[in-house]
């Protein structure tokens, strides 16, 4: 029953444009921000993109600032807040996935200048107020809704040619905020509605991209439920998977996405006996008979990868994660334990496929998510 517990629903505003080509409105957007100067921002790899959009927008552009990284490292932040300065932005277009995006939330923070994202991944971060910077090895994150783009467009044709691998576990990543999103304590029925359909459409979206990379309705698929897992993640509170992956990244320094799609399945598992209408909810979502191993099975199904091991992650820092977790807890559904905790992660290293944890007997988990 959606109504069972009481709900503030809140709703951040954003325009959202969706449709195959609609990079071509980008000038119209421009205008109708009243920007003059929009700073193109991308990664390196993205330049033939961030030229494209440049030219779009034609004498509104400012130039174009390709130094996105990967976990926002503070020091390009530095310079392409510099770089805004210098050629007097009052606007930043993010064209690329969530290291392009976090960038130019990065220089909103500072300065408040409106950003439109156009995303070509499925992460999901232009749905939300959510920034991260990364200094001396340590990711900082905090929401603040000068960050929040105004408008996004998503256009489809765009993430044609995003290889498989990186569509596939920035496509489990937007899963992940949406199933967390479904427990979640400060959750409402509308999230929930918006969770279910974003994973559905990402679940077949993935299984056609795998077989056939270029089909069009199923990048549309895919990009359509990277908005509302996005929108999931920037309305409610995430729980102990993301946390678990912030630690794992931030001090060990893994792929973000990857690591998203090799937790996922084991922290779900450890949530499972204690959240059983959201899991049942994921699971009709994914077409599998069990939320977990459905989803360690779809990871498996589209080649991507399923243990920390194959990642990066070093076995003797698991110790570490655990400790990390139980000082700073993050609310969860089934209150965190430390041998627990140990054995979600050490199942997630090997790559075991995760088992439905069932409460000892007698004892009874907060169910109340
Ligand atoms: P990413 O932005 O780092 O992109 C991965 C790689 O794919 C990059 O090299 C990029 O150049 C390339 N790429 C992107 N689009 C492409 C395309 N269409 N064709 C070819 N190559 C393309 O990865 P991501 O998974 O999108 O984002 C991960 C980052 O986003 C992490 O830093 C994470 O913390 C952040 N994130 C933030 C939020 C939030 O709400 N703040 C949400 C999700 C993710």
């Amino acid at each position: 029953m959606p109504f069972d517990h009481p709900f503030t629903f809140v709703t951040h505003p954003s325009r959202v444009v969706f449709a195959p080509g609609s990079l071509h409105q980008l000038r119209q957007e421009v205008d109708a921000l009243g920007a003059r100067r929009a700073l193109v921002l991308c990664t390196p790899r993205q330049t033939n993109i961030a030229e494209m959009a440049s030219t779009l927008v034609g004498s509104a552009s400012a130039g174009i600032f390709s130094g996105a990284e990967m976990h926002v490292p503070v020091e390009s932040v530095r310079r392409a807040r510099q770089y805004a300065r210098e050629v007097g932005a009052d606007c930043a277009v993010a064209v690329g996935g969530g290291s392009t995006v976090g960038l130019g939330k990065a220089i909103a923070l500072e300065s408040g200048l409106p950003i439109i994202a156009v995303p070509t991944t499925y992460a999901g971060s232009e749905m939300t107020p959510i920034y991260g910077m990364t200094e001396a090895g340590v990711k900082k994150t905090g929401r603040d809704l000068r960050v929040l783009p105004r408008t996004v467009l998503y256009d489809p044709v765009l993430s044609q040619h995003l290889p498989v691998s990186i569509s596939v576990v920035s496509g489990i990543n937007a899963i992940a905020h949406a199933a967390e999103g479904l427990y979640a304590r400060d959750g409402n029925p509308v999230m929930s509605l918006l969770a279910e359909e974003g994973i559905r459409a990402l679940a077949q979206g993935l299984r056609s991209i795998h077989r056939a990379p270029a089909d069009m309705a199923a990048r549309s698929a895919c990009l359509y439920g990277a908005w509302l897992c996005g929108s999931v993640l920037g309305h409610v509170g995430m729980s102990l998977h993301h946390q678990l992956c912030h630690t794992l990244g931030g001090s060990f320094n893994l792929p973000h996405a990857e690591t998203h799609t090799v937790v996922l399945p084991h922290a779900l598992a450890y949530n499972a006996a204690a959240a059983p209408e959201a899991m049942a909810r994921v699971a009709a979502a994914i077409g599998a008979p069990e939320a977990a191993t459905g989803l360690y099975d779809l990871a498996l199904e589209l080649d991507a990868p399923t243990s920390l091991r194959e990642i990066g992650m070093p076995r003797e820092g698991l110790g570490r994660v655990v400790e990390l977790a139980l000082a700073n807890p993050y609310w969860t559904p089934r209150p965190l334990e430390a041998e627990a905790l140990a054995r979600l992660l050490d199942d997630a290293w090997t790559g075991a496929r995760p088992n439905d944890q069932k409460p000892p007997d007698g004892h009874v988990w907060n169910t109340t998510s």
